[in-house]
């Protein structure tokens, strides 16, 4: 693989870093900051991405993209995340626009893309309910017909971003009968429909990041079910693996990798930390985990590029980035002793408290978008074509 970025490739970069430089005030290796996780957009932040035509560069023109590789998505979220910028709508623009143009009609494509191109529309994903989390496909939220709508009832939970998105992409099962792959539907239920009620589910940081969302005789109608009736999973699976690659990204925790080697220069218990060779060994093993971190990244860019099926790398990629996350944190923090544990409402926090809040956010990483185990099963299965137990 050639890691050099073409000459128009470049041409993105550098635009998209004097933007970045003017809005943000930030550089590569300005100090870190507490993030939220990387699919949590700030809606102004959003909205301007999408006037410079930033969200969606690899969906067709006529639905508000450019038509262009999704290599040139990840060059500009990659600058994103190198510059602090907050990550841009993961969810909506990487894992739902993709199935939406997979497997929604016309009508539907032109109803939603132009807005989620303009950051003006997102969308929750309404996956997991309290007994179907790894085994999705348990899901009783139900959808009955009711002449041309649907009537939908049910309980969604950990959904993130729900408290501020548009719609909700809701898996919902539409038939009972047979297995319990084939009777799934998807639609587009908008969030302010009655009988949508949005409950906050509080984490380890003490935010809202993520709900619990109840429907109770939400009725939609049957032009915002996308795909076939019980045909749900074959829309779920049209763009799989892109919710591992797009979520997770490495890049996110570069300026932690930077400013860790900053404070080991110039703090420490006894002298610099540097001048310890436990802690040179330590964090010249967490900067060869980010450059591996990245490789597997752009590997499954390249294989995604070409139309193979890239799913035990992404699952890799989500693998060992969320690990590495959690490990790079627990380090940082160990490096700051005390003041890696002051939070950032503190004067005396360094890098304004980001080293705990990141490692408490970083938890999260291994569980959502399916846990380390399902990856690590996936990369076996599909992986190694090992039988299933
Ligand atoms: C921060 C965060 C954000 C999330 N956002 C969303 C969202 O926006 N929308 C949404 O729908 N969901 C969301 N989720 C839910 C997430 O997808 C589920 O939590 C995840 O799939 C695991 O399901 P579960 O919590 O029900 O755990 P379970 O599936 O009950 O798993 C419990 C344990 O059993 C293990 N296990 C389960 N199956 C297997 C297996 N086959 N092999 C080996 N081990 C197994 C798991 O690894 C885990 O350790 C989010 C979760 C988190 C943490």
């Amino acid at each position: 693989m050639d890691f050099r970025l073409q000459p128009h490739e470049e041409a993105l970069r550098h635009e998209v870093c004097e933007f970045l430089r003017a809005e943000l005030g930030s550089s590569h290796n300005s100090d870190p900051a507490p993030m939220p996780p990387g699919y949590m957009p700030a809606r102004d932040f959003e909205l301007k991405l999408g006037a410079k035509g930033w969200l969606g560069i690899s969906w067709p023109p006529e639905y508000g993209g450019r038509g262009r590789p999704m290599r040139e998505q990840f060059i500009v979220d990659k600058e994103i995340a190198l510059h602090g910028g907050n990550a841009s709508d993961a969810l909506t623009r990487c894992i739902i626009a993709p199935m939406i143009i997979a497997a929604a009609n016309e009508d539907q494509r032109r109803r939603y893309l132009p807005g989620m191109a303009r950051g003006a529309i997102t969308a929750c994903l309404g996956y997991s309910e309290p007994s179907a989390g790894s085994d999705f496909a348990s899901l009783q939220t139900r959808a009955v017909r009711d002449g041309d709508d649907y009537v939908i009832n049910g309980r969604k939970i950990w959904t993130s971003g729900a408290e501020s998105s548009e719609y909700c992409w809701l898996a919902a099962r539409t038939d009972g009968e047979g297995t319990k792959h084939a009777g799934v539907s998807v639609f587009m239920v908008p969030m302010d429909a009655p009988g949508v009620e949005v409950r906050p589910i509080v984490n380890l940081l003490d935010r809202a990041w993520f709900n619990e969302v109840v429907f109770e005789d939400v009725r939609v109608s049957g032009a915002d079910r996308i795909g076939r009736e019980n045909d749900g999973w074959r829309v779920l699976t049209s763009a799989l693996g892109l919710e591992r690659i797009t979520v997770y990204r490495a890049y996110v925790h570069w300026r932690t990798v930077v400013g860790i080697v900053r404070w080991a220069k110039t703090h420490g218990d006894s002298g610099r930390a540097w001048d310890d060779a436990l802690w040179r060994n330590r964090i010249g093993q967490l900067r060869t985990e980010y450059e591996l971190a990245e490789l597997l990244l752009w590997r499954a860019i390249q294989l995604h590029e070409q139309g193979v099926d890239y799913r035990a790398q992404a699952a890799m990629v989500k693998l060992f980035n969320t690990e590495f996350a959690q490990r790079l944190y627990e380090e940082a923090v160990g490096l700051m002793g005390p003041y890696g544990l002051v939070r950032e409402d503190s004067p005396l926090a360094p890098f304004a408290g980001a080293t705990p809040h990141n490692f408490l956010s970083a938890v999260q990483d291994t569980i959502g978008a399916g846990t380390s185990e399902v990856q690590r099963e996936i990369i076996a299965l599909r992986g190694l074509g090992l039988p299933r137990g």
